[in-house]
């Protein structure tokens, strides 16, 4: 059974439409992938479609941005209800968030005679409903200013970088609570991966369990087998929920190679059981034996 539980579509910052992401799962030997685009739920339907075509068990979550303790940290919500009110409003106020300083990096950027105008950015951002960084990214890799994303990051777009601007993001704790409200299972993603290490020490993860968390992503390539080993022993301590997963973009991020980590099936099957018992309506669509 091969489980990978986050994954982005182009509705983010992926590259593959929700729907070529899922036949691409199912292509791989995927039986269940989850589709968590960065603080949207719009790639779901077109995925939940193409789940049922491709034979492959589909769970539908996002990837909230967040903040705590002034660090961005990114949290998975699978299977919240879409049609939840609270959620929604808070999504949408990340997403414009999100937009509103594009502008300004790009202003930026022209400051350093880098000609990234309004419409390259919309020819290379393509179709996508959140765009972010990423595509600002691709818009300079399409310039030739730098070879990839990853580049573009390192010289211009990480935080404190030439061409960084701040944005509006949840707290946490109160995500948690919006989350679990919307019958979502929330779980960190890539908790000691870059940027928010720092702030997520034992200490505080507990308090966030207090707090409702339910997982923490352990495997993960932004971890390595060290770091692996640690956050595996405080899930265990913690009694949290053990996920493993690609964080798949697409062509957009290189490595991250669909079901390259993976998620064990009693891990999952707690994740349902957890989202069933909020009283969530969204369930896996498509057959899984998890046992
Ligand atoms: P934004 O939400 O617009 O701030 O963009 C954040 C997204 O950019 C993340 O979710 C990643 O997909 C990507 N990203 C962030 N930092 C890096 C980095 N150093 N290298 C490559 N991609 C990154
Ligand atoms: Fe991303
Ligand atoms: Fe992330
Ligand atoms: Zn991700």
């Amino acid at each position: 059974m091969t489980i990978d539980l986050h994954t982005h579509s182009r509705v983010s910052d992926g590259t593959a439409s929700p729907r070529d992401l899922v036949h691409a799962a199912a292509a791989a030997g995927l039986q269940v992938v989850a589709i968590t685009d960065h603080d949207t739920t719009l790639g779901w339907d077109e995925a939940a479609a193409a789940a049922v075509e491709a034979g492959v068990a589909l769970v539908r979550g996002i990837e909230v941005s967040t903040r705590f303790r002034g660090a961005g940290v990114h949290l998975l919500a699978y299977l919240p209800d879409a049609g939840d009110a609270a959620l929604q409003e808070e999504l949408s106020r990340i997403v414009r968030g999100r937009e509103d300083r594009v502008p300004t990096m790009l202003a930026r950027l022209r400051e350093l005679g880098i000609p990234a105008t309004e419409e390259a950015l919309a020819a290379s951002a393509g179709d996508s409903e959140v765009t972010g960084r990423p595509h600002v990214a691709d818009l300079l890799v399409r310039l030739g200013v730098v070879r990839d994303r990853d580049q573009a990051f390192a010289e211009y777009l990480a935080d404190g970088g030439p061409a960084f601007v701040d944005r509006y993001a949840p707290e946490l704790p109160a995500m948690l609570s919006v989350v679990r409200a919307a019958g979502g299972v929330p779980v960190l993603a890539h908790p000691w991966g870059r940027g928010s290490a720092h702030v997520l020490d034992e200490r505080a993860i507990a308090g966030l369990r207090d707090q409702g968390l339910a997982g923490i992503e352990v495997d993960h390539l932004d971890h390595d087998p060290g770091t692996r080993d640690r956050l595996r022993a405080i899930a265990q301590r913690l009694d949290l929920v053990v996920t493993g997963s690609s964080d798949h973009h697409g062509t957009g991020k290189t490595g991250h190679d669909l079901g390259c980590e993976t998620t064990a099936p009693d891990q999952l099957a707690r994740i349902l059981d957890l989202a069933a018992s909020l009283g969530s309506p969204t369930t896996l669509i498509g057959k899984a034996e998890l046992t």
